[in-house]
Order: structure tokens, then sequence, then C-alpha cells
């Protein structure tokens, strides 16, 4: 059917980038692009007509994106780029399919499929993707490639991990030529190539290429990645398994960052609040890491310092900890006091003659206090 519609456009209709590559490599593609020349988001309504997939447009670049049940389907008018400055956003033009895939980051990337009538299934490879395909190879397309767009540095760090490729001598000569443009890029693409490497199997593999290359100090300032931090990671997927919240690598980067760095970090990668949150959660536990790593400590004073932090933070904390008194007292946490309750609560003071208002919490909490510290067992202590 689309192979009809982009006929009955005179337009040509191509598969590209991620899917041919995972296609070519035998492994299972994440999602689909797909290149017309034509209007995309005309092509693209016309080709979902009729069906409930939830469609997004994106008008400045003349795409529309639809999930088809859960996989992600993006259509992409042919374009050529121009990039008036390093890390800024490229000016689009008209192109046909040769130089829509000279605009992309790799040649491994730069293939398309074609699914057009007159020769559906020909392979389109004017970079010769498939060569570096086939010896393991990563290279960019042209030595301005890094320069126009920075961000590519990363994906290439996470492509060569992911698919166990080498870097080119060559793309990695440009990659270091180019890697103090990485801020250039703003916070929020560089924590977009951050969050992808999260998403991927073993990330601190790509932090380690990033602290070889030089890429890192250029990206997240003060961040290490070494033994430590390959520990941390796995041992925090053993906890979470492959659904790891990505805040916990998060605070896991951040850890070993004083006050200063951890606040670049923050402003550097922009994580939104919850993510801010948490991290600003981390370091108030640092500052009481002299508290956490005494034993014998009242609960209600360890609850008291932990009870004020969210889960994430409290659990990276245990994670990044080496001592086992703070990892005691944390479990202890977790596992007991987090949930113990007073018998009363707001309801029964105000029977009992209270006045309803803000004293109601106060005198709750010292309830709870005093049954942590095991002052208080049963009800009838509590009421007297
Ligand atoms: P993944 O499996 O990680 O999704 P993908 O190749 O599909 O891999 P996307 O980020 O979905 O990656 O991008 C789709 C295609 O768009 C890429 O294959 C590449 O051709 C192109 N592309 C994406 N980002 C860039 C970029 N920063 N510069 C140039 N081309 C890019």
């Amino acid at each position: 059917a689309a192979a009809e519609l982009a006929a009955s456009q005179e337009a040509s209709l191509y598969l590209v980038g991620g899917l041919v590559r995972d296609c070519l490599l035998d492994k299972t593609p994440k999602d689909a692009d797909l290149v017309i020349t034509a209007n995309a988001i005309r092509f693209g309504q016309d080709l979902l007509q009729g069906t409930s997939y939830k469609t997004t447009l994106h008008h400045r670049f003349g795409n529309l994106s639809a999930d088809i049940n859960g996989f992600k389907l993006d259509i992409t008018t042919a374009r050529s780029e121009v990039y008036p400055a390093p890390g800024k956003l490229p000016e689009v033009g008209a192109g046909d399919i040769k130089a829509d895939l000279f605009r992309r980051d790799f040649k491994i990337n730069a293939m398309a499929i074609s699914l057009s009538q007159q020769n559906s299934g020909c392979l389109v490879d004017p970079y010769d993707g498939l060569t570096d395909l086939k010896q393991g190879k990563l290279s960019v397309l042209h030595p301005k490639s890094f320069q126009d767009d920075p961000s590519r540095i990363w994906r290439a760090l996470r492509y060569s991990e992911r698919l166990g490729f080498d870097i080119s001598a060559e793309t990695l000569a440009l990659l270091k030529r180019d890697m103090q443009l990485i801020p250039l890029i703003g916070a929020d693409r560089l924590r977009y190539e951050i969050e992808c490497v999260l998403e991927e199997a073993k990330p601190e593999n790509i932090f380690l290429k990033a602290e070889e290359t030089g890429v890192l100090r250029y990206s997240l300032p003060g961040v290490k990645a070494d033994g430590w931090l390959v520990g941390k990671f796995a041992e925090a997927r053993k906890i979470y398994g492959t659904c790891i919240p990505r805040v916990i690598y998060y605070c896991l980067l951040s850890a070993r960052l004083n006050k200063l760095q951890a606040e670049n970090l923050v402003t550097g990668l922009n994580p939104g609040k919850y993510i801010t949150g948490c991290l600003g959660d981390y370091r108030y536990l640092a500052e009481n890491l002299p508290e956490l790593e005494k034993t014998g400590l009242r609960p209600s004073h360890l609850y008291k310092i932990l009870v004020k932090c969210r889960k994430e933070a409290r659990q990276s904390f245990y994670i990044a900890s080496d001592n086992p008194l703070v990892r005691q007292n944390i479990s202890l946490f977790e596992e007991e006091l987090s949930n113990i309750k007073p018998h009363l609560k707001g309801a029964d003071l105000i029977a009992l003659g209270f006045t309803p208002g803000p004293a109601i919490q106060t005198i709750l909490r010292e309830l709870l206090f005093l049954k942590l510290d095991g002052q208080l067992t049963s009800r009838a202590d509590e009421i007297d």
C-alpha cells in the first residue's frame, strides 16, 4: 500500500538508517525510518488514514511519527542539510535520497532500501556503508561531520559499543580533534545522548570509551569512568534488572563529584525536576555520611535523616557505599523503620478530643518517633 501510494504521488520511497543497518546485521531493529521524495506529512497521513495509530507531526523538519503498537515509525521528506555553525541545528533544503543519506552520522547508517515499485528491495549505498558493516567499522561520511553536530561523538561511542565495531582511525582522529565542541550542543541535546547511552545494555562500557578518548571530560566534567563505576553499574543492574531507572545511573555518575561539580552536572544536563531532586537528595546523604556511618543510632534519628530523601537516592547511596555500616543503616530503614506506623490515626486523636489542625501531624510524628525507639508498643501506650 505504501509503495502504491508513493507511486500515486510520483515519489520514491525508502527505508533508511538503523533498520537497514540492523536487517543487514541480522539484528532486530528498534524502530523504522522511511524517507519519501514528497511531502512526508501528507504521505504519512494518507498512509495511516483510517487507522487508530497515534501520530505526531513535526513541522520544522516536515516529518511524521507514528506509534504502531509500540513500534515507532518515522516518515521524513528527503532533505539536504547545511550547518550554519558547530552545534547549531541545520538549515534544511530539498534533496534527493543521495543528499538525504549524506546528512547522516555514519556510513553504516547512510544506506537505504528502496520500497518503490520499480526497484523494490534494492540497496541504495552511495557511501559504501556495506563495506564498513562487513569490516565491523564505524566511520563518518566527511571530515566536518563532528563539527556540524558534535552529538555524533556520543553516537559513535554508543554504536561502537553496541555493535562491537571499531571506530576507524580517521574517524577517531576527527572525534578527538572535535570533542572540545561538545559543550556547544547545549544541555538538552547532550542529555538526550547521555540518556540514549543509559538505555544501552552496559552503559559503563560506553563511559569507559568516553574516558579513554577524553570525551567524558568535555561532556560531564569531573565524572570518572573506571573500575569503580563499572562495578557499581553492574551491581545496580543486579538489583533492578533491565528495568533499572535511569536516575540510579545518574546518582552513581554524580557519586564522586564535589558540590560544585554536582551542581555543574545538573546545569550541564538539565535532567528534569525528579532527577534533579534525587541528585540533591544524594548530596544531602553524602553530607550526612558521618552520621550514617555510625552503629547503634537511635532508630528515630536514622529515620529522620533518611525519610527526607527519595527512595532512588537512598538506594543509589546504598549501592555507591563501600561501608557495610552505611548499607546496614539504609537496609534497616528500607526493610523495617519505613514500615512502622503509629496505631493511632488523625481521626482517633480528634475523637480523643484534640482540635483538628497542624498539631495533629506533630503529635502523630512524635508518636511515630517514640514507637520507632521502642518506647510505645501498644495502642494503649499511645493513648496514654
Ligand atoms: P537506534 O537503534 O539507536 O534507534 P537508529 O540508527 O535507528 O539506531 P536513530 O537515533 O533512531 O538511530 O536515528 C535514525 C537515523 O537518523 C540514524 O540511523 C541516522 O541515519 C540518522 N541520525 C540520527 N541522529 C543523527 C545525527 N545526530 N546526525 C546525523 N544523522 C543522524
